[in-house]
């Protein structure tokens, strides 16, 4: 058995005990001391991190009222140990851990709403409680009651009632276990059957931040910092903020108008812009169907261009093929390939398709489509212009010949 020394002062970061035993599980140490300052992962709260003598400690767990603590390399000394805890993580814990019965509290007392759910996460802590749809309102003055608590710096006391006294405590909720029972009390405010680690005072949790909330499934699931947490949270909101009012030259409390205006402006700015691009396309088309050579009664449109965007070549040849009795042989190259799109109107009956397959070893390209559009791209970029070239001869000698 391993005497847990946080639960007589939950400030110990530093002490010595004796090895009881080490068991060897896959490449790692399991040290069990006669007693330990470390928490053990349990009741929603993570485990502590530290070191025995020089050995730092990764995983920390309790079986059969024994406390594990995972070692990678043994102690030099396997007797007696000098251990020490991470105390920024366990205060951290502590913060967030009391935050919790704080806000659970004040969840119960005001809405009548049980906490069924606490997650002590890396970064957020999570409690869901049993409110189905919960507003704004609600939680901005479950909040400032939960902060209130806070400011007035209430004594946290822990009682191990006999069973008679036991059962004239105002409980927020039932005990898990039967024995060694261990009532977590905020003077008068709250009683909660606990075995996490909190600290004496609740002013030592600073302040309780709700981020958010969400509803899952009858509960809502709220999500908040305390302490530390809350501190760093504001720190890195505040700098974006002053950075975006920076920006925008407003003051910060001005930030979220000056984002919803540019944002706005924005969309406006890309309907506009869709609309020339569109226009232009059109003029661009109309002009290449008016000067293309006319052969027998089919204009060829034949046009190389340089970096043009591919999606924009499609529209434009879709435009152009609109028109009765044309034909487009259209062609863009970059550095590194040159891309082809052929295409004809409904009514001439020429497969692109397999024109396409004919001329696109010409560029060692790759692609298809259907009769009426093909299109691809290859990396033979210097033979792009003979390989449209070949396709308008085929077009001209093969099916464009007078009878
Ligand atoms: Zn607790």
């Amino acid at each position: 058995m391993t005497k847990k020394l946080f639960l007589e002062n939950v400030y110990l970061k530093e002490f010595t005990a004796n090895i009881l035993s080490i068991l060897e599980k896959e490449g790692k140490y399991h040290i069990i001391l006669d007693q330990s300052a470390f928490y053990p992962e349990g009741g929603g709260q993570p485990h502590d991190l530290g070191w025995i003598d020089n050995s730092e400690v990764d995983y920390v767990y309790e079986e059969d009222h024994r406390v594990y603590h995972v070692v990678n390399t043994l102690p030099a000394n396997l007797t007696q140990v000098k251990c020490k805890i991470d105390w920024e993580r366990r205060f951290d814990h502590m913060q967030q851990h009391l935050g919790q019965h704080i806000l659970s509290s004040v969840f119960d007392n005001l809405f009548d709403a049980a906490t069924v759910g606490f997650h002590l996460g890396s970064e957020f802590v999570t409690i869901d409680i049993t409110l189905q749809d919960i507003t704004k309102q609600q939680i901005e003055r479950a909040e400032y009651l939960s902060n209130q608590i806070i400011w007035n710096n209430l004594h946290v006391k822990q009682l191990y009632p006999d069973p008679e006294t036991l059962k004239s405590l105002p409980l927020r909720k039932q005990p898990k276990v039967t024995e060694n029972i261990r009532i977590i009390e905020i003077d008068q405010v709250d009683y909660s059957p606990c075995g996490g680690t909190h600290p004496s005072q609740t002013g030592e949790v600073g302040i309780i931040k709700i981020r958010g909330w969400e509803k899952i499934r009858d509960s809502a699931r709220i999500e908040f910092i305390c302490g530390s947490r809350a501190l760093k949270d504001y720190s890195w909101k505040n700098d974006q903020i002053n950075t975006l009012s920076n920006l925008f030259s407003v003051k910060d409390q001005d930030t979220q108008s000056a984002v919803e205006r540019i944002y706005h402006e924005n969309q406006t700015m890309k309907k506009e812009s869709k609309a020339t691009r569109d226009q232009l396309m059109a003029y661009e088309a109309k002009s290449l169907y008016d000067q293309a050579e006319v052969h027998t009664t089919v204009r060829i449109v034949h046009e190389i261009f340089d970096q043009r965007d591919f999606g924009e070549l499609r529209q434009l040849a879709a435009k152009i093929v609109s028109n009765p009795n044309v034909i487009v042989l259209l062609g863009t190259k970059d550095k590194e390939k040159a891309q082809i799109i052929l295409s004809r109107s409904n009514e001439i009956n020429i497969n692109m398709n397999e024109l396409f397959k004919e001329i696109a070893p010409l560029i060692n390209g790759k692609g298809g489509g259907n009769s009426q559009t093909a299109q691809g791209g290859g990396s033979d970029i210097s033979n792009l212009a003979s390989s449209l070239q070949a396709a308008q001869n085929i077009i001209t000698k093969r099916y464009l010949t007078k009878a």
